[in-house]
């Protein structure tokens, strides 16, 4: 067998742990299978080089920040080679030039183009282990790049489709995708088996255990994607195509998620006429703002009030340019909130039920949580709700949808 093993940053936040990571990648080894490693930074790294930078300015030269963020998957991947070697199990690191993982130029969120396999097939057939850095590669003109937070999920997933390898095993320090953050749900449950579809929503809606493009990837490649413990041993999470019909039947919500990283802007007493919004969000597309949620009223008096979310990250910036838009277009105000939080309820079981939104706004409303806004796509729901009521949400929304591990026993 072909494996590639991603190990996320507290799986090597220590030299213990890093022992601990060689130990296991060792015990594959003697099992006959073939290994690619990939490693993040050591836990906490990337948020360190990230204020060391951001502490000489607030908007570093983004090439440069890709220099600096790859020297933490870098000590990472010697540190466990180095490990490795000394316990007498062969292994070479290579870093994403080394290997050729190919990007474009977008510094700090590139995307991968393509992955050279012949370094990595000579180093295997010599018998090593290959311990690859994750989160980074190189343009085609010869510039680092990183491929945003999170990114080494995506480095594992995408080598696993280039090398064609059996499985990809995403190590972290949960054992396993659960029905809501189980660091926010105590009551949260471990699902055996989810498909890429849900893992996406669940993914782009706040659950960071995998980085959204990993899913994307794993999805178009048909990658199998099994998210395990470093810690504990334990059958973990498949994500994968389809999820066997029993595990399915009884379920209409697989997940609940919280996002906590977003701003809303509202614009008010907007003129309602034709090209008006096209205005609005052709603004933000050419700054290059990804906008997330947007509603817009129903005129009265030919006038009507537009809100959209967006990361935020971006929210003052966003909020300068609908400023300038709104007084070309002479709406009367702009309003930032960074206050808020977005819940979010996900199942392909949805599509078959009925009163599933009915059930989430009611539930919503027994907790006396005001929504602020809503959004619907076949398999999830999310509404926009005041910051600090996002813990209080997932909690109830995860009891009122039968998933806390007590209704479960009970069954
Ligand atoms: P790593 O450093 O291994 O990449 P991350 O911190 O990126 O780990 O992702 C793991 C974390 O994701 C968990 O500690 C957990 O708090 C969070 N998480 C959010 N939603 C979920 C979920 N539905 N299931 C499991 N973990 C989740
Ligand atoms: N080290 C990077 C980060 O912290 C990439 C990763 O861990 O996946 O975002
Ligand atoms: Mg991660």
């Amino acid at each position: 067998m072909l494996v590639v093993q991603k190990y996320g940053g507290t799986s090597v936040g220590d030299l213990e742990r890093i022992r601990n990571v060689a130990k296991k990648v060792i015990s594959y080894r003697e099992k006959g299978d073939r290994l690619v490693v990939v490693v993040s930074a050591m836990a906490g790294e990337t948020d360190r080089l990230i204020s060391l930078a951001t502490s000489i300015t607030k908007s570093p030269n983004e090439r440069e920040l890709d220099v600096l963020l790859t020297t933490g998957e870098q000590v990472a991947s010697a540190l466990l080679a180095i490990t490795l070697n000394s316990m007498y199990c062969e292994a070479v690191s290579l870093q994403g030039h080394q290997v050729r993982i190919i990007t474009d130029s977008t510094h700090t969120k590139a995307r991968i183009l393509t992955i050279e396999k012949d370094r990595i097939f000579s180093e295997l057939d010599k018998g090593r282990v290959v311990v690859v850095s994750g989160f980074q590669g190189i343009d085609v003109n010869g510039n680092i790049t990183t491929l945003g937070r999170g990114g080494s999920d995506t480095t594992a997933v995408a080598l696993a489709a280039a090398l064609e390898a059996d499985v990809c095993e995403i190590y972290t320090d949960v054992d396993g995708v659960y029905t809501a953050d189980p660091n926010v749900c105590p009551r949260a449950r471990r699902l055996d088996a989810i498909t890429y579809e849900e893992m996406l929503e669940m993914a782009s809606l706040g659950a960071k255990v995998l980085q959204i493009r990993s899913v994307e990837l794993a999805k178009r490649y048909n990658v199998p994607v099994l998210v395990k413990s470093s810690f504990v041993d334990g059958p973990g999470t498949l994500v994968c195509k389809e999820v066997p019909k029993m595990a399915m039947e009884k379920v209409m919500i697989s997940g609940v998620t919280f996002n906590k990283n977003e701003a809303k802007i509202t614009i008010s007493k907007v003129p309602d006429r034709p090209g008006i919004a096209a205005k609005i969000f052709s603004a933000l597309a050419d700054s290059n703002i990804v906008v997330d949620i947007i509603v817009q009223n129903v005129s009265k008096g030919n006038y009507t009030d537009i809100t959209y979310t967006v990361a935020k990250t971006d929210a003052k910036k966003a909020y300068k340019i609908t400023e300038q838009v709104a007084k070309e277009i002479g709406a009367e105000q702009v309003i930032l909130d960074e206050n808020i939080a977005k819940v979010s309820i996900v199942g392909s079981g949805m599509m078959s039920h009925y009163g599933v939104a009915a059930k989430m706004f009611s539930t919503l409303a027994s907790e006396g949580i005001n929504i602020e806004a809503i959004t619907t796509s076949e398999i999830k729901i999310s509404c926009v709700i005041e910051a600090k009521y996002g813990e209080l949400a997932v909690q109830a929304l995860h009891k009122a949808f039968g998933l806390d591990k007590e209704d479960i026993e009970e069954e």
